[in-house]
């Protein structure tokens, strides 16, 4: 299995290392030829503006749509959620609009109201998982064929999957806790899961 990782800016040395402790063929990825034998791309958690001008001047942003639309899967984490959304309501910028959603970037303030905290998120696994929210945006608005995977306690989302896409406002690359990854990588390769709804997806994801 091989997962990209978009390595333009950003915390993408961090997902590399955990999906090499996942025995992932990890690849940094910077030119659009290098997408082309990817089972997966991870766009990682930075700064989106700034890896939204980074993807123009290198090509990828056309690739990477075409290739999310033939059913490549693709998670987005932090600055990658706000460039999968569709819109984003506090900011003048052009996303990639993958996901049927509306986001607002920096929805906690600024960088001292960073903070961490155990979320529940079921699909993921039981036990809560530590998330790490730097300078994070929230998902404001979520259209029916998105799933909520977490929100916090006020209600706020923070964690969705639609088909094949998947975003979370927080970084799991900067925990120990592998599972955001596995649950991943069990949407890239529905063989290896357990969960029956992302076998069935196999099959569906192009009709969508
Ligand atoms: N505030 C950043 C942005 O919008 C995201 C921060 C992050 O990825 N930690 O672009």
């Amino acid at each position: 299995m091989r997962v990209g990782v978009l390595a333009l800016q950003g915390t993408f040395i961090e997902h590399i290392g955990i999906l090499r402790q996942l025995g992932v063929e990890a690849p940094p990825i910077r030119l659009s030829h290098e997408l082309d034998t990817l089972d997966g791309l991870i766009i990682p958690g930075g700064e989106s503006t700034t890896m939204l001008r980074l993807m123009e001047s290198f090509e990828l942003i056309q690739p990477i749509k075409e290739m999310a639309r033939d059913g490549l899967p693709i998670w987005g984490t932090c600055a990658g959620m706000v460039l999968l959304a569709k819109s984003v309501s506090n900011y003048e910028m052009e996303t990639l609009g993958l996901m049927d959603t509306k986001v607002r970037r920096n929805a906690f303030g600024s960088q001292i109201d960073s903070f961490e905290t155990d979320l529940e998120i079921p699909l993921v696994g039981e036990e809560p998982f530590h998330a790490v929210f730097i300078r994070a945006p929230i998902i404001e608005e979520a259209k029916p064929g998105v799933k909520i995977l977490s929100c916090l306690p006020d209600g706020t989302i923070v964690a969705i999957r639609q088909n094949r896409l998947l975003a979370c406002a927080f970084h799991p690359e900067f925990t120990d806790d592998l599972r955001f990854h596995s649950y991943f990588l069990n949407i890239v390769s529905p063989k290896l899961s357990h969960n029956p709804e992302d076998r069935i997806l196999r099959g569906s994801q192009l009709e969508s």
